[in-house]
């Protein structure tokens, strides 16, 4: 059942729960994660994002998300990831997907503000709705450069100024794969969330501790983007089978989907939501 991200995020900070938010850009990993959230009667937000969309353009991962969506008793939003381009942002809107991220964090502030109105005005008119990013988590962790803790002054004049409907976060979380132990800022989660009620989202969520997933949701986070453990545990199960056995692709497909919703299950029961459908 697809529902807005709106009433997403807000039952889950009314009932003090996270979300996962999967990009999950083929059948095996949909279908994986979705059963994940059946199992565990968990609200979930599928998506996927401009990088990937050379796996699976808009239109047809679109009609793939909505059609698995609406065969499920579990609230499902379609959300597109990253988007760093008007263009794209604007064609995931008028496809369809009930929530885009318009991504302007590299940008001066100033420019930020004004890219994500113009885009939220979009988004508003044909019922979506819009993240934005204040501060900018990287997209490796090897860059040493370019991290951008989001700055508790500045919030309330961005969410006021952008009307945006989430806002991603920089507390020490980055994309990909942990090279250390990443070191979150929980002080300054909570001074975000003292300023403002707007649906808070983490990115680089994969690689998390147990108790960081707990102290994030106990501290304000309501969405979680996951994609990275999935991701390779997907993979992973795809390349332990044809290691050891045939290559024939139905086989590595049923083991995909179920690594994917083994992974699946293990966030969302560190995020709370189990039960909440
Ligand atoms: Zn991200």
């Amino acid at each position: 059942m697809i529902i807005s991200m709106k009433e997403m995020l807000q039952d889950a900070r009314a009932r003090r729960y996270g979300v996962g938010m999967f990009n999950t850009f083929n059948l095996e990993m949909a279908l994986g994660v979705l059963e994940a959230a059946e199992a565990l009667r968990a609200p979930v937000i599928l998506g996927t994002a401009e990088a990937l969309l050379d796996c699976c353009d808009l239109h047809l991962c679109h009609s793939m998300l909505s059609t698995l969506a609406a065969r499920v008793k579990v609230p499902v939003v379609l959300h597109l990831d990253h988007g760093f381009t008007e263009k794209t942002v604007k064609q995931a809107i008028d496809i369809g997907f009930g929530s885009v991220m318009f991504d302007q964090s590299e940008l001066p502030y100033e420019e930020n503000v004004s890219n994500l109105k113009r885009l939220a005005d979009y988004a508003h008119e044909k019922g979506a709705a819009i993240e934005g990013e204040l501060g900018h988590v990287v997209f490796d962790t090897t860059e040493d450069t370019g991290y951008a803790y989001t700055q508790p002054e500045e919030v309330s004049d961005y969410v006021a100024r952008t009307d945006v409907d989430a806002l991603a976060i920089a507390i020490g979380t980055a994309h990909g794969v942990y090279k250390e132990k990443p070191v979150l800022d929980l002080e300054r989660l909570r001074a975000i969330r003292e300023i403002t009620d707007i649906g808070l989202v983490l990115h680089g969520s994969s690689g998390l501790s147990d108790d960081d997933f707990r102290n994030l949701v106990r501290d304000g986070i309501q969405k979680f983007n996951i994609y990275t453990d999935v991701s390779f545990a997907t993979s992973q199960a795809a390349h332990d089978w044809v290691k050891g056995h045939d290559r024939c692709i139905e086989k590595v497909s049923v083991r995909m989907r179920a690594a994917a919703k083994e992974a699946a299950m293990e966030k969302l029961r560190l995020l709370g939501c189990a039960g909440k459908a």
